[in-house]
């Protein structure tokens, strides 16, 4: 039977405007057999069936997964599969020559919280970060090879290592469906490989094409610093734009060496050096002086409670950089902490800036592409934010 969950009185507002969680605060009662990853319908405090999702224990208790009374089988994800592939479809990324490496799905933007799938030609990473997610994962696979078809290489599931606690299970990350090997991807017609098993996130960070391109419009004949620069993405395009030279700076030895093998792979005629190092103490002693910028962190703050030091960091990073860029330089400076509102972020850009004494204008405003849509229910969608800054 499906557990059930009853709201209390007036809760139910937010689920009439289509938000996708249910706080611990809202819940009335839950059964004494409810267990995490559970599917669990949930009440009105007047007993009315109003939604269904996955329980897990935590501040969110619930994910909504519907608003209807309906089996979350193989044709329920077919239906929300196609759905999310229309979408892709329509702004182009589909059967583009030119890029094949786009998310195919993105949790609630895409309207079911915890399923992140990504496209590597054909190659698909899934990542549930539920356990209720993890555990339909093989309902999933199904529903996928349906709509993929003979043109389907490999399926992987890459679920968060955080469920590892609530689960006790190991197999977190596995192969689900024929062949995974490092694959070889086009995005706006440069090269990349990824390795989709040991590499980071789902292998590559897809969220930054656009802004990938808007650097390249900017890289004919300057050094460019690519900061946080993982494989490489932001240097391959600085190359591609004619950049003299590009340095990516990245902690991670794994990183840089798939940076300088993604870079080889393009074979642009600008300098290139991948450098193994910590950020911070990379601009105690720069080996060039930079006309271009880019600082892609990883998110500083992963939760409401680690804000404040995040926000410290930013500014901390920010300055370092305005401190050191050239005169009529660019800094391309990023947050991808959801809790670190577009407001947050930018005070904190403004406050290194004041007190570097530079003066700096805002040249673009970025953010994540569409096919990491905002869902307008649910604003928690919105997390990658960019500025794009001219630094007299
Ligand atoms: N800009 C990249 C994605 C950056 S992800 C792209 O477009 O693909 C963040 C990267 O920062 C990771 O590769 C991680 O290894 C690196 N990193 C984390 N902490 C770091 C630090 N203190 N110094 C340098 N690199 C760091």
């Amino acid at each position: 039977m499906t557990q059930q969950i009853i709201l209390k009185s007036g809760k139910e507002k937010s689920l009439n405007r289509f938000h996708l969680w249910i706080f611990s605060g809202a819940i009335h009662h839950k059964s004494d057999t409810i267990q995490d990853g559970d599917i669990v319908d949930v009440l009105t405090s007047g007993k009315q069936f109003i939604a269904r999702g996955h329980y897990q224990n935590g501040s969110i208790m619930v994910r909504i997964l519907t608003f209807k009374n309906e089996d979350l089988d193989v044709s329920f994800w077919e239906k929300r599969l196609t759905q999310a592939i229309n979408m892709r479809k329509t702004i182009g990324l589909l059967n583009s020559k030119t890029t094949n490496v786009y998310r195919v799905f993105h949790g609630e933007g895409d309207h079911c919280p915890g399923l992140v799938i990504d496209n590597y030609n054909n190659t698909l990473v899934i990542q549930a970060h539920s356990v209720g997610m993890h555990r339909q994962l093989d309902t999933i696979v199904e529903a996928l090879k349906n709509i993929w078809g003979k043109k389907l290489v490999g399926i992987y599931a890459k679920s968060e290592n955080t469920l590892k606690q609530q689960e006790g299970t190991s197999d977190l990350k596995r192969v689900l469906y024929g062949e995974v090997n490092e694959t070889a991807v086009l995005e706006n017609g440069h090269a990349f490989n990824v390795d989709m098993i040991e590499g980071q996130k789902t292998g590559f960070f897809i969220d930054q094409r656009d802004n990938r391109q808007l650097l390249e419009k900017y890289s004919e004949g300057k050094i460019v610093m690519n900061l946080f620069g993982y494989t490489g993405g932001f240097s391959v395009y600085a190359l591609g734009g004619g950049a003299n030279e590009v340095h990516t700076i990245d902690s991670s030895a794994k990183a840089i060496a798939q940076a300088n093998a993604n870079v080889a792979l393009n074979n642009y005629k600008g300098i290139h050096k991948g450098i193994e190092a910590d950020a911070f103490e990379f601009f105690k002693n720069l080996p060039a002086e930079y006309d271009i910028m880019v600082l892609d962190p990883p998110a500083f703050a992963k939760h409401q409670g680690a804000l404040s030091n995040a926000r410290e960091a930013y500014r901390r990073l920010n300055k370092l950089a305005f401190d050191t860029i050239k005169p009529g330089g660019i800094i391309f400076t990023f947050s991808c902490s959801q809790v670190v509102t577009k407001e947050i972020f930018r005070t904190a850009v403004f406050s290194a800036a004041a007190q570097s004494g530079r003066t700096v204008r805002i040249l673009h405003q970025l953010t994540q592409p569409a096919d990491h849509p905002v869902n307008l229910f649910h604003p928690e969608t919105e997390y990658l934010k960019g500025l794009v800054l001219y630094v007299e």
